[in-house]
């Protein structure tokens, strides 16, 4: 079942399914233009997702081989997986802010080996336990995973710069932290049923109505610079909090208003998180022994093994923040490194 909403104003919405994810569908944004429709974001790099995009442009009274180019949130499966495809089928361009872009040249060029020798070694330095890390040891240099060869973006988004959209004003927000190419785009045309406030405003996975994305490191095995994405992404949102949009069209859930109470809902969240941190380091921890304590959507014992590791990353991410804050310091001579309240 394709499902296709109008939002008004020349843009509609279509559902693209990501295939054994909680989260269920992307919502994918068409965007006319006066060179062709445009869209925001594609979807996961799966048949079925595919086969929802294309019933879904038929349904809004165009097709794949008509987009005239592809605006991407970032670089994840579920937003730019489908990229390569329609512009085989298209000619469409792919726009991407480069700090992404750069992810995906790696991504390209990265043996899954060098990717696996690198989280190994970055896993141990967090106090992962041997029974975590060792499975992926198993990985050789021929194994192949999703999304490793995902299409190189032909245009660049320029933070503050109106996007090449013939007849509409859609201009790039840069909201660093879920990743750190991550923008938002803001249609800069009045709301179509005058909903009061400043436009529209896709936000990605920047601002969803009812989850809060997850932030943790910018993993790169190329780059040793100590980065701060939460304290990015907390900058980010107090950014989209002061655009004050009509409305948010996010990539995933449902649309919603009053953005600003939902940036001031997630700027509690996190600083009570930080807060509640705070508090476990009255004895010093590992990243690890950080994440095994911290609260998550169930027990750590069901928690499966990709997610635990993206829940260390979640738990360097606060880490960072906390030593950025002066809040938490490294244990000195500690090996792997722990860390305690100031
Ligand atoms: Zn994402
Ligand atoms: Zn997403």
């Amino acid at each position: 079942m394709t499902r296709v909403h109008d939002h008004g104003g020349g843009v509609r919405s279509l559902r693209v399914p990501i295939p054994d994810n909680p989260l269920g569908h992307t919502l994918v944004y068409v965007v006319d233009t006066d060179r062709g429709p445009v869209l925001v974001d594609t979807g996961w790099d799966d048949p079925a997702s595919w086969d929802a995009l294309t019933a879904g442009l038929t349904a809004c009274g165009t097709s794949v081989a008509d987009l005239h180019g592809v605006v991407v949130t970032h670089h994840h499966p579920d937003h730019h997986g489908l990229c390569g495809r329609v512009r085989e089928a298209s000619g469409a361009w792919i726009a991407m802010h480069e700090a992404d872009t750069a992810i995906v040249r790696r991504t390209r060029r990265t043996r899954p080996d060098r990717w696996f020798t690198y989280m190994t070694a970055k896993l141990t330095a967090a106090g992962a336990p041997a029974d975590h890390v060792a499975p992926l040891g198993a990985v050789g240099p021929r194994t192949r995973l999703p999304g490793l060869s995902p299409a190189l973006p032909d245009r660049e988004i320029v933070p503050g710069e109106l996007l090449p959209l013939p007849g509409r004003r859609l201009r790039a927000i840069w909201t660093p932290g879920h990743t750190p190419g991550h923008v938002c785009l803001h249609l800069e045309e009045e709301h179509p049923a005058r909903l009061p406030g400043n436009g529209r405003l896709f936000s990605g996975d920047h601002l969803l109505p009812g989850i809060t994305p997850h932030i943790g490191l910018y993993e790169d095995p190329e780059d040793a610079t100590v980065t701060d994405p939460l304290g990015d992404y907390l900058d980010s949102l107090e950014r989209i909090g002061r655009l004050a949009p009509a409305e948010v069209l996010p990539a995933h859930q449902h649309v919603f208003a009053d953005a600003p109470a939902r940036v001031r809902e997630l700027l509690a969240h996190h600083e009570e998180r930080l807060a509640g941190l705070h508090a476990l380091l009255a004895e010093p921890l590992t990243p690890w022994q950080l994440a095994v304590r911290m609260e998550w959507n169930r027990p750590w014992e069901r928690i499966p093994h990709g997610s635990r590791t993206i829940a260390v990353s979640e738990a360097e991410a606060h880490l960072r923040r906390l030593v950025k804050q002066g809040r938490a310091e490294p244990v000195p001579g500690s090996d792997p490194t722990a860390y305690r309240a100031v």
